[in-house]
């Protein structure tokens, strides 16, 4: 006799919290025309590039400091990959628990004075004993074609895509706050910063009510309704149905469950984009996270919406 995989737990006090966000998602106005380059943006992402970089960096479980060698391992294949496009690649170290490793942040430039930037932002470590397929190689691997295909001409602002460690540890986000840190003592201001937060899972049965089980959901702080509405909007038009987007009158525990918060904390607007955590993936922070659960149309229809947005805030200069 097998024992079934475990399934991610929904407590039910935050099921309910959770349904009635549901309930407010919106999908903003009709698509409207999307600006030429980024639907070009958008089309230039490779699925199968995607799928490679999944299988890549969730092998095995790789803990920032549970598995120290694996987590540093999977960074390294980030940094890799974001070289080779041959943008700018800078490095900041991260220190947690007595344990350091990069963040990699590539910068891709835009024809502006390269003060004000657009963030995009993945962790690359996984939870302990977790291979992390859709938390959060699907993050990670959207983050590096994001950062393949947007360079253009047209680009107003910078676009800076970070790849971090230490987002599975509590009291971590170490990564993410070394990065915001770097980009102000730069005197950088970020736009908006977006974190990529499970991007690949989707079903034909929703685990909540008002889940639809096949959208993407971008989760705004207070102050984010411009930004959430040029995103969704983007993604609408380049595959209609696939975002839905609820920038939050006040902070709820929902919002602050990923990096984005330590640019949220520094000062600037932050969302994530995700497909609903433990509220849609019952493989979340299971053994079970693996390649094989995640929906390849899916996420590549989530990177290429999320690609048209992050090129249409960058072209608004
Ligand atoms: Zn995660």
């Amino acid at each position: 006799m097998s024992t079934p995989d475990p399934v991610a737990p929904i407590a039910e006090d935050r099921r309910q919290r959770v349904e009635g966000l549901f309930r407010l998602l919106s999908e903003g106005a009709p698509a409207e025309e999307l600006p030429e380059a980024a639907a070009r943006v958008a089309g230039a992402i490779d699925g199968v590039a995607l799928a490679r970089h999944i299988r890549a960096l969730a092998q095995v479980p790789h803990h920032a400091v549970a598995d120290e060698a694996a987590a540093r391992a999977a960074g390294e294949y980030a940094g890799g990959v974001l070289r080779e496009t041959g943008l700018e690649v800078v490095e900041v170290p991260a220190t947690h628990r007595g344990v350091t490793h990069a963040a990699y942040v590539a910068t891709v430039p835009g024809k502006a004075d390269g003060t004000n930037a657009v963030v995009l932002v993945a962790h690359y470590d996984s939870v302990e004993g977790c291979p992390g397929a859709d938390d959060n190689a699907s993050g990670v691997a959207a983050a590096l074609e994001i950062a393949r295909v947007l360079p253009c001409e047209e680009l107003a602002l910078d676009v800076v895509v970070a790849v971090v460690p230490f987002e599975e540890d509590p009291g971590g986000l170490a990564g993410a706050r070394a990065v915001a840190q770097w980009l102000s003592e730069d005197g950088r201001e970020v736009v908006v910063a977006i974190s990529a937060e499970m991007l690949g899972f989707a079903t034909d049965e929703p685990r909540v009510a008002g889940d639809r089980g096949n959208d993407l959901l971008l989760v705004g702080y207070p102050g984010t309704e411009a930004v959430i509405g040029t995103l969704v909007r983007a993604a609408n038009a380049v595959n209609p149905g696939s975002m839905r987007g609820l920038p939050l009158p006040q902070v709820v525990p929902e919002v602050e469950r990923s990096d984005h918060r330590a640019f949220h904390d520094a000062g600037w607007p932050a969302v994530m984009a995700t497909d609903g955590a433990e509220f849609r993936n019952p493989h979340y922070h299971q053994p079970s996270d693996t390649p094989d659960t995640i929906d390849p149309l899916f996420h590549l229809r989530s990177t290429q919406g999320l690609a048209a947005g992050i090129a249409a805030l960058a072209l608004q200069g």
